[in-house]
């Protein structure tokens, strides 16, 4: 790399280039340098002990360059094209972020089970209700932002809540949020009130 020559890239831009680091930061290897990139980009810079300006310059792209040759490993999966979003999911998913809801839409594509949306953004009052009846603890729920969903896996049109297809559920979502550079949390990772329906935008990125 001819460091005198290199383009800083940098948000806004749009950038052949750019795919090939995207790539590398695990995102949707579109070449447009928007919001999530440049996230992605100051992240790395940061586990790297680099300047976090959230450009790509001669040292962010050397740096870039060597994980990607060490550690990158292609593992974006083709859609299956086998389910799709149903009305009443799609209803459900008004009011939520854009960007879980975009995570939710990648994830049924590449599924290999069939999900609903079973609920998104909650009121204070029903919120307060699941909080009385036991079904919450907190009052504090991501639901209450949009930043939260629930989701069911449906086998053969019936909801199931066997353990196993929610392993496999967080799996599916985990991968979507990767395809398209988003960070989730999965309630099936917690340690206390493991809640394998739930999904979350973490608070550190999304107040
Ligand atoms: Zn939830």
């Amino acid at each position: 790399m001819d460091e005198r020559k290199m383009q800083i890239l940098k948000l806004g831009m749009k950038s052949h280039d750019l795919a090939k680091y995207q790539t590398i930061l695990g995102l949707v290897a579109d070449g447009i340098f928007g919001k999530v990139t440049e996230q992605h980009v100051r992240a790395f810079q940061r586990e790297q002990g680099l300047q976090q300006d959230g450009r790509i310059g001669p040292l962010t792209a050397a740096a870039l360059e060597k994980v990607g040759k060490v550690s990158y490993v292609a593992t974006e999966k083709p859609p299956t094209g086998k389910f799709q979003l149903s009305e009443r999911s799609r209803q459900r998913l008004q009011g939520v972020n854009a960007d879980l809801v975009r995570v939710v839409e990648r994830a049924i594509s590449i599924s290999d089970l069939d999900f609903m949306v079973t609920e998104g953004l909650r009121t204070a009052a029903q919120q307060a209700k699941y909080v009385a009846a036991g079904r919450s603890q907190t009052k504090n729920s991501r639901h209450l932002t949009g930043h939260a969903i629930d989701l069911a896996v449906m086998l053969n049109g019936e909801l199931t809540w066997e353990w196993k297809y929610y392993a496999r559920l967080g799996d599916i979502m985990k991968q979507a949020a990767k395809d398209v550079g988003v960070k989730i949390e999965w309630g099936g990772d917690w340690r206390t009130l493991r809640d394998g329906p739930h999904f979350q935008l973490p608070w550190a990125s999304y107040k």
